[in-house]
Formats: structure tokens, C-alpha cells, sequence
């Protein structure tokens, strides 16, 4: 999708919040214990590339993570050299392109390993397959659960010449919640993966998402897979206090574009679902569900003049109305996450406003938002 940059509405990303926020996290760490940046879905909607260039000058970060092989060569063609591993399921027919590349992989079951023995006995190379072991400790993700198959694994990996197990690692499923207990259990299952390759003297070991790294210490990791606090968000929405200041790095903006007056008992948008209690200022917004404001949207206040104002009507795909405190021109900013006169919509918030979490609401900013990038402090 094309970037509509002749239209005001654009994400502004506050990249000196994000080398804050990682250097609070860093801050934390022990020598032995690196952070990965995690820039997966176009670093949560902050942008892939800019962020995994911030995250490479910063020489705080040791790697980064995606999800998918695309990701991970999107980052390379931009001349990105740091250690990248991909989290998710990468087909065993791509593992050339991954060495050529020189991506890390995750190994998500055995059958993965077998077909990647496979395909890399009849590759032309003998470079190795640099590999994360994924161990399913209770997420029901990827992963290998029995410890049959984790024995199996091992005696593939020290068999045969195709793979360099540079990691092993779990996925928390509840490390943002108040209750320990299914944390604790998962912690149980990964100590025993963690006995069967006791042996290999594996590099990295982690188990750390932003929440584990938050509220249970880095368990057990040298790694830290630093995502959604990186962002300033609290990944736990409201239900954890954050252990220290997270920056929100991301604002979302437009401006008025259209104003009128309407007489009391007018209906505005699709399915004339808001009437006019009075005689009142309505605005139109140039941003819509097009652009990941969800129709859920309507009701919720965005910050004109430093006053809130409410979303009225439905949104509509490009565009959405607003009740103004009082008339205001054309051209006026208007904050729908951020800050603005003191005022602030948090992302959390907005995220409660309508049943999600604040994950989804900035990876589903579409592409059609330019992102504008703010740095004073820079490298
Ligand atoms: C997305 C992801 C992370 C990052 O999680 P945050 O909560 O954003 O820190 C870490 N590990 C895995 C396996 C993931 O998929």
C-alpha cells in the first residue's frame, strides 16, 4: 500500500523514547545478559527498518528478532548486520536463503529438524544451520513438548554436521498476569528441557518477552526478547505497575479537515447512529478503519486544543467526526493517541476502550499512515 503522504494523518515515532526505554531495560541486565530488539510486524507498527537502525547504533542491542523470513531479509537488504533470528516457522526449503543471508531459525518440532537435515545433506554447502531450539513449555504454540522428542533433538544435534544450536528457549503464556502459577509450571517443564541439553553449552538461553523481563527477573535468560516495553507500552495493559518509566514511542495524528455547525437533533455518519443533543461544531478527521481506527472507535475522545472530543457516528473507512469543545479552523492538530497541551491518550487506554490489548491496536495502524521519526538526542 502506498503511503498517503498528501493527507495530515501520520504516526509521529519518538525514537529517543525507545533508546530510553532500552536502556532502562539494559540498565537492569547483567554483563552476561544481551537484549534482543524485537521488530517483528514493521516493529509493531513503529517501522522495521528505522527501528532496527536506532536498535544497531544504540551498541546496547545484540540482536534482533522477527517473525517471518521476509522480515528478516527486509532488514538485511537495508544493511542491517546484527544478529537476527526469526521466532516463528520458517519452511526447511528455505534454509539456503536463510545462510545466505545469514539469519538464525528456530527449530519448532522435530519433524522441522529432520526435514532441515534433509534439505541442508542435499544443499551444495556445508554451512551450517544456525539454529534456536524452541521448547513448548505450556503456550501450545511451536515448539517440542516431550521430552522424548527433546532427547530425540539432541541425539539429531550431535550427530549430524547440518546445525549450530546457538540457542534454546520457551515462550511464556501468562508472564503478564498477577497469577504465578502457570508461570511456575512452565518454568518446571522448561527446567527439564534445560537438564536434557545441560551437556551442549548452548550460548543463549532464554525465556524472556517483555513481561518476563519486567515482573520475573529475565528467568533464567542471557537473552532478553525486548518487544512491546521497548515501545513504552506496558504489556499487561493495566493490570501490572511497571517496574520503572516506559516512554510511549508512538503518537498518532491528524487534523481537522472539514467543520460546520449542525442544529440539534442532525445525525452524522453511516446508519445515522449520533444525533445532536444541541446546536454543535462538528469536524471530519481524514482517518478511518482503512487506517487501523476500528469502528470501535466511535464514542472514544481524541484531544483537539488540548480539550477532548468525541468520536461521533460511525467510523467510516477514510474518514471519522468529532463533537469540537468550541469552533475551530481547518488545519487544527488533533491527538488520537499522544500527547497534546499537557493532555495524553494513552494506548493502553485507547487499547481498553475497545476490548484489546495495545499490541493490536498500533500493529494494526496500516501502511497507508507515513511515519514520521523524531530524534533530538540521536547517536
Ligand atoms: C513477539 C514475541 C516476543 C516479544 O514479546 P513482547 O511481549 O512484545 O516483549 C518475544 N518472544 C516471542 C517468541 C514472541 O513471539
Amino acid at each position: 500500500m502506498i503511503e498517503s503522504i498528501h493527507r495530515p494523518s501520520r504516526i509521529i515515532v519518538d525514537l529517543d523514547a525507545i533508546s530510553y526505554n532500552l536502556a532502562q531495560e539494559v540498565a537492569r541486565l547483567d554483563k552476561d545478559q544481551h537484549l534482543f530488539a524485537v521488530v517483528k510486524a514493521n516493529a509493531y507498527g513503529h517501522g522495521a527498518i528505522e527501528v532496527a537502525k536506532l536498535a544497531e547504533s544504540s551498541n546496547i542491542v545484540d540482536g534482533l528478532c522477527v517473525s517471518n523470513l521476509d522480515e528478516a531479509i527486509e532488514l538485511r537488504d537495508a544493511g542491517i548486520c546484527l544478529p537476527i533470528l526469526v521466532l516463528s516457522y520458517v519452511n526447511p526449503n528455505f534454509i539456503p536463503l536463510a545462510n545466505e543471508y545469514n539469519i538464525m531459525l528456530t527449530a519448532s518440532s522435530l519433524s522441522w529438524l529432520e526435514e532441515a537435515s534433509d534439505v541442508l545433506s542435499k544443499a551444495k554447502t556445508n554451512k551450517p544451520c544456525v539454529i534456536h531450539l524452541k521448547i513448548d513449555s505450556g503456550m501450545g504454540r511451536i515448539g517440542l513438548r516431550e521430552e522424548t522428542e527433546w532427547l530425540k533433538a539432541k541425539s539429531l544435534l550431535t550427530t549430524q554436521p547440518y546445525f549450530e544450536l546457538n540457542g534454546l528457549f520457551t515462550h511464556f503464556a501468562t508472564a503478564d498476569s498477577q497469577d504465578e502459577s502457570y508461570v511456575l509450571l512452565q518454568q518446571s517443564r522448561f527446567d527439564k528441557a534445560l537438564q536434557v541439553f545441560s551437556d551442549m553449552n548452548i550460548p543463549y538461553i532464554h525465556t524472556s518477552n517483555s513481561a518476563t523481563a519486567l515482573w520475573h527477573g529475565a528467568w533464567k535468560s542471557n537473552l532478553i526478547r525486548f518487544g512491546d516495553a521497548m515501545y513504552g507500552l506496558n504489556p499487561s495493559g493495566k493490570e501490572l505497575e511497571l517496574p520503572y518509566e516506559l516512554k510511549p514511542a508512538l503518537s498518532l495524528e491528524s487534523k481537522i479537515i472539514h467543520v460546520k455547525k449542525v442544529k440539534k437533533g442532525e445525525k452524522i455518519g453511516y446508519g445515522a447512529t449520533y444525533e445532536a443533543r444541541g446546536d454543535e461544531w462538528i469536524a471530519t478527521l481524514p482517518i478511518g478503519y482503512a487506517d487501523g481506527l476500528l469502528r470501535r472507535f466511535q464514542g472514544y475522545e481524541v484531544i483537539v486544543d488540548g480539550q477532548l472530543a468525541e468520536i461521533v457516528g460511525r467510523v467510516c473507512m477514510d474518514q471519522c467526526m468529532i463533537r469540537l469543545p468550541h469552533k475551530l479552523p481547518i488545519g487544527t492538530p488533533v491527538t488520537i493517541f499522544g500527547e497534546n497541551q499537557k493532555r495524553n491518550n494513552s494506548i493502553e487506554d485507547a487499547a481498553e476502550y475497545v476490548g484489546t490489548i495495545n499490541y493490536e491496536i498500533i500493529c494494526g495502524l496500516s501502511d497507508r499512515l507515513p511515519r514520521i521519526y523524531r530524534q533530538v538526542e540521536g547517536n
